[in-house]
């Protein structure tokens, strides 16, 4: 099993990358923002409290997001790997993700961090927030607020991969295709070693 987060600001792209990554790797997709857009669409209560935060550029609490990733890994028990797309997003996420995966006798492999300006970052979501239909699209306020949670709160899972020598920095400006070149040659180049090595 070799598993993946695609790390970096919101509008940094992973959500476009992850698509083509699990069809090149076979790895099953895991995003938070698509599992809390799916609970807020199906009005349960767990979307209704997740959906206060979200429309607010905030992050929602650790044990939500914590819970519904512990779902989605025992449903998925015989999954090749795993690409993490929007979590771990605080500290106590990445803490509580190593423990989950290390249940299961299995780790992450590498921490793929998309590097964009900021301004790129208000002009892509902006940009995104005219077709996607959501209300933390077209906003700049709320946009501005998401980029200051990552600031604040989620470059630190950087520095926890960090210790490990987990993460790699990918240019994030470019066209789709070379983006998904560097981030393939890294995970190929990652694979190769670990098959290796076990
Ligand atoms: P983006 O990367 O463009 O911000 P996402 O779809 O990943 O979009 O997330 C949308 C919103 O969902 C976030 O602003 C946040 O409120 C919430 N969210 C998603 N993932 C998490 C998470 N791991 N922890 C806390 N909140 C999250």
């Amino acid at each position: 099993m070799f598993n993946i987060i695609l790390f970096g600001p919101p509008g940094s792209g992973k959500g476009t990358q992850s698509e083509k990554l699990i069809l090149q790797y076979g790895l099953k997709h895991l995003s938070t923002g698509d599992l809390l857009r799916t609970e807020i669409a199906s009005q349960t209560p767990l979307g209704l409290e997740a959906k206060n935060f979200m429309d607010k550029g905030q992050l929602v609490p650790d044990e939500v997001v914590i819970g519904m990733i512990s779902t989605a890994l025992d449903a998925n028990s015989k999954a090749n790997g795993f690409l993490f797309d929007g979590f771990p997003r605080t500290k106590a996420q990445s803490e509580a993700l190593d423990k989950l995966l290390k249940l299961k006798q299995t780790e992450i492999g590498v921490v793929l961090s998309l590097q964009v300006s900021e301004e790129e970052l208000v002009k892509r979501l902006l940009n995104r927030g005219l077709t996607s239909g959501r209300t933390d699209d077209n906003n700049e306020e709320v946009i501005r607020e998401r980029i200051a949670e990552y600031h604040r709160k989620t470059s630190a899972v950087a520095d926890h991969y960090q210790t490990f020598e987990k993460v790699v920095a990918i240019p994030g400006e470019g066209s789709v295709d070379e983006i998904f070149e560097s981030l393939s040659a890294e995970i190929d180049h990652r694979m190769s070693a670990h098959t290796t090595f076990r």
